[in-house]
């Protein structure tokens, strides 16, 4: 039996119907992207998001910067879109080149205005059970599982990757929705005895078709974070066959590719709202 497909896009398009709705009603959002060198990847990236906020209504200003940029000079504009009060939200495209402290640089940004929630403060808050800015990418996540009605409180979830921005946000939020968390990484032995426990498998490796079917337990929801591109296009962590096994599954592209972008302008406007003080920020 075939799996339902969780499709990234209507609940995309539901959320940033909602984001414009509130945008509009509360006029001006600033929200500033810096992107450092000419990347081709991030450059897609930038573009992609820019679009969707504009399209929002969010007033979006793409920043280029020299790659051959210092790090003070970088950390010195940091400082300005930070103290500018015209600005909300502030997005520091990653990877940036190599000569500068990527961490310092995030370290720099008002955890208020960090829209990406890479900030350890945002990071810490998480950590403690009471969120505040968190990575779109597991955001979205956790709202295409909501969408769908999936039951994690006691659920087993085991979620392949421990990345910042990825793995270890998504293991915090499903273990604050009550389900049972295993991490797995790249020293994890015997990945399949731990994946074949998961009622919920979140794959965000970097590895295409990393999940075969036989590693998927019948009747799980299996969620593929991966984005890898290949001779055959873009595809995913987990092998599609195993949408065969799976009571419910995203596909690649087309599942959490576009909540990511979704959950981004989620966040601007709570930055927004962190700055206009409609929510506290924890002091
Ligand atoms: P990352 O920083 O490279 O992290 C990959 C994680 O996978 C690491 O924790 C690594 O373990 C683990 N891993 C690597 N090989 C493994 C193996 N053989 N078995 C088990 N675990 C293994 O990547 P990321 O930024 O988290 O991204 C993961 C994937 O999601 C990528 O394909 C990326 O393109 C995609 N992604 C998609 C979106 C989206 O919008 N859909 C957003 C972000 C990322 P160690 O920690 O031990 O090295």
């Amino acid at each position: 039996m075939s799996a339902t497909l969780i499709k990234g896009k209507p609940i995309a398009e539901k959320i940033r119907a909602e984001v414009a709705e509130e945008v509009a009603a509360m006029g001006h959002i600033g929200l500033v992207t810096v992107l450092v060198g000419d990347d081709p990847a991030s450059e897609v990236y930038i573009r992609l998001k820019h679009k969707a906020a504009i399209e929002a209504g969010i007033d979006a200003t793409d920043l280029r910067l020299p790659a051959e940029i210092s790090e003070a000079e970088l950390l010195a504009k940091v400082a300005e879109l930070d103290n500018d009060p015209g600005v909300d939200a502030i997005l520091v495209q990653l990877p940036l080149p190599g000569h500068i402290d990527e961490a310092r640089v995030i370290r720099a940004l008002e955890p208020a205005k960090d829209v990406d929630g890479f900030h350890p403060v945002n990071a810490g808050q998480l950590y403690l059970g009471h969120p505040t800015l968190v990575p779109a990418t597991p955001l979205g996540v956790m709202a295409m599982l909501r969408a769908h009605e999936v039951e994690l409180s006691g659920a087993n979830a085991v979620v392949i990757g421990r990345s910042s921005i990825v793995g270890k946000p998504m293991a915090h939020l499903l273990l604050q929705a009550n389900a049972t968390v295993t991490v797995c990484h790249s020293r994890t032995t015997d990945l399949a005895r731990r994946t074949l426990e998961a009622d919920v498998l979140v794959a965000a490796v970097g590895v295409p078709g990393i999940v075969k079917p036989d590693m998927v337990r019948p009747g799980s929801v299996v969620v593929d974070v991966g984005i890898n591109r290949t001779d055959d296009g873009i595809v995913g962590d987990v092998d599609p066959a195993a949408a065969e096994v799976a009571s419910h599954f995203t596909p690649v592209p087309g599942g959490v590719g576009p909540m990511t972008i979704a959950s981004l302008l989620q966040n601007a406007l709570i930055c927004a709202r962190y700055r206009r003080g409609e929510l506290a920020y924890p002091a």
